[in-house]
């Protein structure tokens, strides 16, 4: 059994009680956190500017393990994807989604997620913990490793933008998810500003304004219907949060701005929430919240009880809310070659295994771990 503990995802804090315990100045984690986070280190070994004893020691005591790569995919368009393995053998994916001169990494806050939104994949992938800070930061140093973008450049990155919107909700793994933002957000390391960062929620409402206050990172709201009675169906967190209570939280975030605003996420579904009507009480629900719309076509999986909406009623629907002066991009997908929709890839990897080694159980209960299983 390896005891030595994991640096990846401590604080600068606990990294300087690291050093305590061992009789090490504190100016060790300042050297500590510019290898690992600004420099990609991934052994001690080549921490040069610190005494070859000391780094002896370091080898001993600690690792900068991060998940292990179980699948990397790379589509046409240049999305990447990996499929990473924890310490405890469960999976998560993120994705990287390159742009012309930018490119967002959509990370994972849980294994699995409790919400159950009926459009979604990984609402079906009922075994649900928590990442661990590490965990969730850990993603980031993997998808640099891959860019191969070490030291971590001042501009022109690859890298450049965080969206958390992988599996899980985010804001039921708020203390995780918020040590892991911070690590990513510290200037002498990863250095991504929060105003490159979204937090992507289904509507944790009493969660909402802490996000904003402590961590000041962008907002996003998996909306998706504009009456409760749809939403209570498709997003059922919203028969605990309903509609208007999640829109004053929006109202009342702080920091949003014209210059800042709110994303609204809708999924198209045919038949479901994609007529002009809906289009029209979608504006009016969000008056007065600088905010941007976008129109996600829905990504299909086998078995999904749903259609994508026609690229006809999407137009539609787009020139109603762009009409009410709001910005309304229609997501074009990326990654279709490669499984890139939330979950897809763990649950092909994990037919291709069971049709290797006959059935396993796939429902466990959820982790007691404090993550909040809407019971509504
Ligand atoms: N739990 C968070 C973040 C993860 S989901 C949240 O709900 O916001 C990220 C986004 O992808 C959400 O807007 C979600 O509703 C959307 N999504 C999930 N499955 C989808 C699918 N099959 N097609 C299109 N969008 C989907």
């Amino acid at each position: 059994m390896d005891e030595r503990r994991d640096l990846i995802g401590l604080s600068r804090a606990e990294l300087v009680a690291e050093m305590a315990a061992m009789d090490e100045p504190p100016f060790r984690a300042k050297q500590l956190w510019h290898w690992i986070y600004h420099r990609g280190a991934r052994d001690f070994a080549g921490m040069t500017s610190i005494g070859k004893a000391t780094r002896t020691r370091f080898a001993e005591r600690f690792t900068l393990d991060r998940p292990a790569i179980r699948v990397e995919q790379r589509s046409a368009d240049g999305t990447r994807k990996w499929l990473l393995a924890l310490a405890d053998g469960r999976e998560v994916e993120s994705v990287h989604i390159p742009e012309d001169d930018r490119g967002a990494l959509c990370v994972s806050s849980q294994v699995g997620c409790t919400l159950t939104c009926k459009f979604c994949h990984t609402g079906t992938q009922t075994l649900v913990r928590n990442l661990t800070a590490g965990e969730i930061v850990g993603q980031v140093l993997i998808a640099r490793d891959s860019l191969e973008e070490w030291p971590v450049p001042r501009g022109g990155r690859l890298l450049s933008n965080i969206v958390m919107m992988g599996m899980g909700e985010p804001l039921y793994n708020y203390e995780n998810v918020a040590a892991a933002l911070r690590i990513v957000m510290d200037n002498e390391g990863i250095a991504i500003s929060r105003r490159r960062i979204t937090l992507s929620t289904a509507g944790v409402v009493p969660m909402i304004r802490r996000a904003g206050e402590e961590l000041g990172v962008g907002l996003a709201v998996s909306l998706h219907a504009v009456t409760d009675e749809l939403r209570d169906r498709i997003v059922p967190l919203n028969k605990k949060y309903p509609i208007a209570d999640l829109l004053q939280a929006c109202r009342d975030y702080p920091g949003s701005s014209n210059a800042r605003r709110i994303t609204f996420e809708y999924v198209m579904l045919r038949g479901v929430n994609d007529t002009p009507g809906d289009a029209k009480a979608l504006v009016k629900l969000i008056a007065g919240i600088p905010a941007k719309v976008n129109l996600i076509p829905f990504n299909p999986w086998p078995g999904a009880p749903f259609e994508c909406a026609t690229d006809a009623a999407i137009a539609r629907f787009a020139a109603i809310v762009r009409g009410a002066g709001y910005a309304s991009p229609v997501r074009t997908p990326r990654g279709r070659d490669i499984l890139a929709a939330c979950g897809q890839l763990k649950s092909a990897s994990e037919r291709a295994r069971r049709g290797a080694r006959g059935p396993t159980p796939t429902h466990e209960p959820a982790s007691s771990s404090g993550l909040g299983r809407t019971t509504a």
